[in-house]
C-alpha cells in the first residue's frame, strides 16, 4: 500500500473547544494551565483521529499558525518586546494596553485570516521562543510515535513573504535562517524523523522569482537537519499547481519529499498543471513526491475515485515507495466532521456526497489503498461544467450609459450622505432573531420586533439628517446566509464551523444544486422602512461573487456559472424591490477582490465572469434607478478596471485607513461616476470629529476626483456599523451629517 500524511487539521476542537476557553481565559475565568489543557485535549481529538495515517502533520494553535512562527521566531513588535509569554502572544494577536494588534490579512486565497507578522529594525535582533513548538512536537510524539508525529513549519520564504514591514526579506531573511537551524537541531534532539516545511508562496505569481532564495534557504535547512540526524525535510505546498518553470527547480531543492497539490481551487476551470509537469519532466530519483489528491478545500467527497486516478497516473513516472498520498491543502478550511451534524439534519441523498475533515482522513487511506490495487479506475479528469443559462448580452447592460441615466436618478445636494447597510446588531436584536428560529416567537411577534428596530434605524437617520436612508439589517445574521436561507439551492449545516481567525469561526453555507429564486427577500423590510420616510430608502443585497466566495461552492460546474446562477436570481430581487417603488438598489461585493487567483495570468478570466456576474444582477434597474455598490478594502489598483465595468451609478468604498489611495486612484484612472470614500473608520468606537471628516471631505475635493460635481460625491462611514454600538454611532453620524453641511455651506 502507498504510504500516507497528512498536513493539518481544524485545529478548533470538534465542539469549538478552544473558542470557549480562549474566552474564558482572556475573561480572566480560566488559568493558563487550564488553556493548555484545553489546546492538548484539541490536539489529542484532531491527531487521534488521523493514527493509520504514516505522517501525521502536527497542526494545532492557540490562535494562528504565523503568528505561532512570529512568536517562536521571536519577531516581536517594539511595542509589545517588554512582555512575555502568552501575555506577549495574545497581545500581538489582540492589543494590549492601548497597542494595537498586529493587523490581520486573508491567507493566500482562502477565508482565513493571519496575523501579518511585523519586521522593522527593532524586530531584531530576534529573541526565540521554543517552548511552545517543542512541547507540541513531544505531545505529538507520545501521542502517535516519533515515526508518525511529523512537525509543521511555516517555510522561511512564505513568511518573510507574509510579513510586513521596512525590513526587506533579503536583510530579514538571514537573520531568520539561523533560528530555523536551531530550532531544527531542537526537534533532531527529540528524535524527530521528518519535518514539513510549508511553502505555498511556490504556487503564487511571486514563485519564479524566488529561485534564489529557495536555493539559498534550504541549502541552510538541508544542512542543518542532516546535521541532527532528521532524515526528511518536506517541501510542502498547495492552494494551486506550480508553474511550468518552478516546478522545474523546486522538485531539485535538497529536501527528501516534495508535495504538489493536484486540484487546485474548487470549481475553478483552468486545469491544474502538475500532473502534466510530471509526465512531462519526470520525478527526481531517490525523491518522494507526497501527492495532494484528496481535496482539501473542497466539502465533496470523491465519488468518482479521481484521486485514485490521478495516483494511477502518478504510478507511471514515480516509483510506489517515493510516492506518498495527502490532502490537496491543510484540512484547516473544512469542517471537523460530517458525524457532529444532528440525525436527520443532513437530508439522505446528500449525506453520501459530503466529506468534512474526519471523512477526507479516510479518503486519503482509501485512496492509498485502491491506488496500491491494480483496479484500473475509470474517472479520469474532467473540468467542471460552464453551464450557459441563456443570457444575451443586453442582459449585462443597463438600457442607458451612466451619462444619460445619471440625471434621470433621485436628486441629491452636494455631498449628499448615506450609511452603508447595516446598524448597530444589539442584544436585543440578537435575541429577537434568536427567539424566532428556537420557535419561542411567533412570525408576527418577529416580524413586529424587526419593523421596531427598522423603526428605530429610520427614526435615527431621519432625525439626524442623512440623505440616503437604509433599514438597518436587523434581520440578517450575516449577509450570506440571510441569502441562501430563501434562495433554492444552498444546505445550512449545524456544527460545520470553520476558522475564520483565532477564536471566530464561521458556518459557510453549502451549494448543493442550482441557485434559484423562490420569492421575494429582502421587499418586506424595504416596505416598512420605506412607509416611515419620505427620504429615499436603499434596498440592500448581497452581490453574487460575495455569496459564492462565502459560500462551499459545488463542483460539478464551474465556480462561473454558479455566480451567473446566483446573478440570475438576484437580478429578480433587484426587480421585485423596483416594483415595490426602491429607486436605490445596492448590491454589495465585498469578497469581489478575495476571488481573486493566485496567478496573475488568470485575473482577468476571473475578473470577467465576476464583473459579468454583477452586471446580470443590476441591468435589470431601469435608468432612473440607481444603483450603488460597496467594496472594502482600500487596495484594489489590480481590480481598477473590473470596478469601472461594474458599471455602478454610485461607489462606496472603504477608504479611511490608507490615507486616501483609493480617492487619489480613482481620480488618476479618470473614474466618472459617483463615488462614496469612506470618511471614518468603523472598525473603532472612536467618534470623529466634525473637523476631521470635513477636512477627508475637502481632501477629497482637492484630489481633484469628481470636480465640479460635489453632488456625487458621497459622504458615508468605510462600512456597515453591525459591530458598533447605537451611542458612537449616533454621535460619529451627527458630526458626519454636520461635516457634509458645513462643507455644503462652504462652496
Ligand atoms: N451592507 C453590509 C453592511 O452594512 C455591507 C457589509 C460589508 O461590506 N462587509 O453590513
Ligand atoms: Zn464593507
Amino acid at each position: 500500500m502507498l504510504s500516507t500524511s497528512t498536513i493539518g487539521f481544524p485545529r478548533i476542537g470538534s465542539q469549538r473547544q478552544m473558542k470557549v476557553s480562549l474566552e474564558r481565559f482572556w475573561k480572566g475565568g480560566a488559568s493558563e494551565k487550564e488553556l493548555l489543557d484545553t489546546l492538548n485535549e484539541v490536539e489529542n481529538e484532531a491527531w487521534s483521529v488521523q493514527k493509520g495515517i504514516q505522517s501525521v502533520g502536527l497542526d494545532s494553535t492557540l490562535y494562528d499558525h504565523v503568528l505561532d512562527t512570529a512568536f517562536w521566531l521571536g519577531a516581536v513588535p517594539n511595542r509589545f518586546q517588554h512582555l512575555s509569554g502568552l501575555q506577549q502572544y495574545f497581545a500581538m494577536a489582540r492589543g494590549a494596553e492601548g497597542k494595537p494588534a498586529l493587523d490581520m490579512s486573508k491567507l493566500f486565497d482562502t477565508n482565513y485570516h493571519f496575523l501579518v507578522p511585523e519586521l522593522e529594525p527593532d524586530t531584531f535582533p530576534l529573541k526565540p521562543n521554543f517552548e511552545l513548538v517543542l512541547s507540541k512536537v513531544q505531545r505529538g510524539q507520545a501521542l502517535l510515535g516519533k515515526d508518525a508525529a511529523v512537525p509543521i513549519l511555516v517555510g522561511p520564504i512564505t513568511f518573510v513573504s507574509l510579513a510586513r514591514g521596512s525590513v526587506p526579506a533579503a536583510k530579514s531573511l538571514p537573520q531568520i535562517l539561523p533560528v530555523y537551524e536551531k530550532l531544527v537541531q531542537e526537534m533532531g534532539k527529540l528524535g524527530v524523523k521528518s519535518i514539513q516545511i510549508h511553502e505555498p508562496i511556490l504556487v503564487t505569481s511571486a514563485g519564479a522569482s524566488l529561485k534564489d532564495s529557495f536555493l539559498a534557504a534550504y541549502n541552510t535547512l538541508a544542512a542543518a537537519a542532516s546535521r541532527c540526524g532528521i532524515a526528511e525535510l518536506n517541501l510542502v505546498t498547495y492552494y494551486d499547481d506550480l508553474e511550468e518553470e518552478v516546478y522545474r527547480w523546486a522538485v531539485q531543492l535538497p529536501v527528501s519529499a516534495v508535495q504538489l497539490d493536484f486540484l487546485g481551487v474548487v470549481g475553478a476551470t483552468v486545469s491544474n498543471r502538475n500532473l502534466e509537469w510530471v509526465e512531462k519532466y519526470g520525478w527526481p530519483e531517490g525523491k518522494k513526491l507526497i501527492a495532494g489528491v484528496v481535496d482539501g478545500r473542497s466539502v465533496w467527497a470523491d465519488l468518482e475515485g479521481h484521486a485514485c486516478w490521478i495516483l494511477h497516473r502518478l504510478l507511471t513516472k514515480v516509483s510506489s515507495t517515493s510516492l506518498v498520498v495527502s490532502s490537496s491543502t491543510p484540512l484547516q478550511h473544512l469542517p471537523f466532521s460530517l458525524d457532529n451534524e444532528p440525525a436527520g439534519r443532513v437530508p439522505a441523498a446528500l449525506q453520501p456526497r459530503l466529506a468534512f475533515a474526519v471523512q477526507k482522513v479516510a479518503e486519503i487511506v482509501a485512496a492509498a489503498t485502491a491506488a496500491s490495487g491494480n483496479k484500473q479506475q475509470a474517472a479520469g479528469r474532467h473540468l467542471p461544467l460552464d453551464a450557459d443559462y441563456g443570457y444575451g448580452e443586453k442582459d449585462f447592460s443597463r438600457p442607458e450609459p451612466y451619462s444619460a441615466r445619471r440625471n434621470k436618478q433621485i436628486a441629491m445636494p452636494p455631498f449628499p450622505t448615506t450609511t452603508i447597510g447595516s446598524f448597530p446588531q444589539t442584544k436585543e436584536v440578537r435575541a429577537a432573531r434568536a427567539a424566532f428560529r428556537a420557535g419561542k416567537t411567533t412570525q408576527a411577534e418577529y416580524e413586529r420586533a424587526i419593523a421596531s428596530h427598522i423603526g428605530m434605524a429610520v427614526g435615527v437617520q431621519e432625525a439626524l439628517g442623512l440623505d440616503v436612508l437604509v433599514h438597518g439589517e436587523a434581520e440578517r445574521t450575516d449577509m450570506v446566509e440571510f441569502f441562501g436561507q430563501m434562495l433554492e439551492g444552498f444546505h445550512f449545516t449545524f456544527n460545520g464551523w470553520v476558522q475564520s481567525y483565532g477564536s471566530r469561526y464561521v458556518r459557510p453555507p453549502i451549494i448543493v444544486s442550482d441557485v434559484k429564486f423562490l420569492q421575494p427577500m429582502t421587499t418586506i423590510e424595504y416596505k416598512i422602512a420605506q412607509s416611515l420616510t419620505s427620504r429615499p430608502m436603499k434596498g440592500m443585497l448581497t452581490g453574487p461573487v460575495t455569496v459564492l466566495n462565502w459560500s462551499f461552492p459545488r463542483k460539478d460546474i464551474s465556480r462561473k456559472a454558479q455566480a451567473l446562477q446566483l446573478a440570475g436570481a438576484l437580478r429578480q430581487e433587484v426587480a421585485a424591490l423596483e416594483a415595490t417603488g426602491c429607486r436605490v438598489v445596492q448590491v454589495d461585493e465585498p469578497a469581489l477582490r478575495e476571488g481573486l487567483p493566485l496567478k496573475t495570468t488568470r485575473h482577468a478570466a476571473y475578473l470577467r465572469w465576476a464583473v459579468d456576474a454583477f452586471r446580470l444582477t443590476t441591468s435589470v434597474a431601469s435608468p432612473a434607478t440607481q444603483v450603488v455598490t460597496h467594496l472594502c478594502y482600500s487596495d484594489f489598483q489590480d481590480i481598477m478596471q473590473a470596478i469601472n465595468e461594474m458599471d455602478a451609478d454610485v461607489l462606496t468604498i472603504e477608504n479611511s485607513r490608507s490615507g486616501n489611495e483609493m480617492v487619489t486612484a480613482l481620480a488618476e484612472s479618470g473614474y466618472t461616476r459617483d463615488v462614496g470614500p469612506g470618511v471614518y473608520d468603523v472598525h473603532s468606537p472612536q467618534v470623529p470629529p466634525v473637523d476631521f471628516v470635513k477636512a477627508k471631505i475637502k481632501s477629497f475635493m482637492d484630489s481633484g476626483i469628481l470636480a465640479g460635481q460635489p453632488d456625487r460625491l458621497w459622504v458615508n462611514p468605510d462600512c456597515g456599523l453591525k459591530t458598533r454600538a447605537w451611542p458612537e454611532t449616533i454621535a460619529a453620524l451627527r458630526n458626519m451629517v454636520q461635516a457634509a453641511e458645513e462643507c455644503r455651506k462652504e462652496l
